[in-house]
């Protein structure tokens, strides 16, 4: 049993040179799952790391909003549209 990438959401990265990526993974029985996005733009992945939010307002609607947070600035965060 493997799990394989089903599909990349791409966006642009905070400073629009770049990309942020991330990819959904999916096995033979049809559970998937996302993988943390990844910042494909040389600038932004210094200045910016990925946090994750984790929601779960009621069972099997659970969801995760990830964010571009700003290293220097925490206060700086910018959520990312996937
Ligand atoms: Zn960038």
């Amino acid at each position: 049993m493997s799990w394989e990438t089903i599909s990349t959401k791409k966006i642009k990265c905070p400073c629009g040179k770049g990309f942020i990526e991330q990819e959904t993974k999916g096995d033979d029985w049809n559970r998937y799952e996302n993988e943390t996005p990844v910042i494909l733009c040389e600038d932004c992945s210094k200045k910016y790391k990925i946090e994750s939010k984790y929601f779960c307002p009621k069972p099997k609607h659970d969801y995760t909003i990830y964010y571009c947070v700003n290293k220097e600035n925490e206060e700086e965060k910018i959520q990312l549209e996937l």
